[in-house]
């Protein structure tokens, strides 16, 4: 570990800014990042006095609390917390270590900052091997959720809020609103009322350390299902004469979260898998890879009555999760899976958008399952 160059990971600023929640993407990487596997994390914060706001009994403990909520989101690198540790406090040994002083390695923390992490990495590779996490002792730390509290005239900083945003460093993670990006995130290098991660601050994350590997399937020109689901729907009121029903989802939601399911269905995710990845996504949490590469041969589809749970999930996460009203459409979730998916099946195994479109036909007419164009 002899060439590695030490930066400073940025600090946090005391400053109340209030995020507004403009839906963009856009976090932002130092672009070195740790090796998979488990991250030890020596915490050094000590008891503290008394029992914290959110019941804390020391600021280890709520600085572990912060601990939990990333390693939710991470799949390649785990941070493992080292309570009460006692190593020796040094830079560029390696070890990860957290804790409050007046300075970080005998200098002056910058105006208005709450806390630093530090940044080792090779230079070669890019790969981190160290960061310690140092606390301004000259803030008034407390552990508690919703706006900045003060007492007496003095802020009293949440300790979880602050840890949740210099873990985000020690990932590998950037300001956004430094990197010219305008978005919601715990990440941005003021801190205020926000008090926990949000989609943006868990893709940045999930771009470095998700499992899953790149399709190798690939699925057609949106404008090519779309068009399908859009024949479809004729089919459904003119031929079959079908009901209206009641939906949330719009057409194109339809088809383009049906084709995430099926992307990670034929990438072997289980059910649960594919749901959780596409519902994340829909949340803006960044594209997920598959779970493993699909084997040659005709590639099988997951049984309609998976594909019909997910179909009503989404429904539901319309409505609920994304506040959108009610439209009519003639072709129920039942039809909307089960045709969907039998497109995609015959376009990933050989056929033509024509083709495909008309074996589903020849299906919805009673002609049976139709050969793929193998
Ligand atoms: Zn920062």
């Amino acid at each position: 570990m002899t060439a590695a160059r030490r930066i400073l990971a940025g600090a946090v600023m005391a400053v109340l800014a209030v995020s507004t929640g403009v839906p963009v993407r856009g976090f932002a990487i130092f672009g070195s990042a740790w090796p998979p596997g488990t991250l030890p994390v020596h915490l050094q914060l000590g008891s503290g006095s008394g029992t914290l706001v959110d019941g804390s009994t020391s600021w280890n403990q709520a600085f572990t609390s912060a601990i939990d909520v990333w390693n939710a989101h991470l799949d390649l690198l785990k941070f493992s917390a080292v309570q009460d540790s006692t190593v020796p406090r040094e830079d560029g040994d390696d070890v990860n270590q957290v804790f409050f002083d007046s300075r970080y390695y005998g200098r002056a923390f910058p105006a208005d900052t709450l806390a630093i992490t530090t940044r080792w990495e090779l230079v070669d590779t890019s790969v981190r091997t160290e960061g310690d996490i140092v606390f301004n002792t000259a803030f008034t730390f407390d552990s508690y959720r919703g706006p900045v509290r003060s007492s007496g005239g003095r802020e009293r900083w949440d300790i979880r809020r602050v840890a949740l945003h210099e873990l985000g460093h020690l990932l590998g993670l950037d300001h956004p609103d430094e990197k010219g990006q305008s978005v919601s995130a715990l990440m941005n290098h003021l801190l205020g009322d926000l008090d926990a991660l949000t989609a943006d601050d868990i893709a940045g994350a999930r771009s470095l350390y998700s499992a899953g590997v790149t399709s190798n399937v690939s699925f057609p020109p949106r404008n090519e299902p779309n068009d399908f689901y859009a024949q479809l729907i004729v089919i459904y009121r003119d031929l079959l004469r079908a009901a209206a029903v009641t939906t949330y989802v719009d057409p194109e939601g339809v088809v383009v979260w049906l084709s995430e399911y099926a992307r990670y269905r034929v990438g072997l995710c289980d059910h649960g898998t594919a749901t959780i990845r596409v519902f994340s996504q829909i949340d803006n949490t960044g594209v997920y890879g598959v779970c493993a590469l699909t084997p040659a041969g005709p590639i099988p589809f997951p049984p309609r009555d998976e594909g019909l749970d997910f179909m009503n999930g989404l429904d539901v996460k319309y409505h609920d999760g994304l506040g959108r009203s009610a439209m009519t459409s003639f072709v129920n979730n039942e039809g909307a899976v089960v045709w969907v998916l039998e497109y995609f099946r015959y376009r990933l195994n050989g056929c033509t958008h024509g083709d495909a479109t008309a074996k589903v036909l020849a299906q919805i007419r009673g002609e049976g399952i139709q050969p793929v164009c193998l």
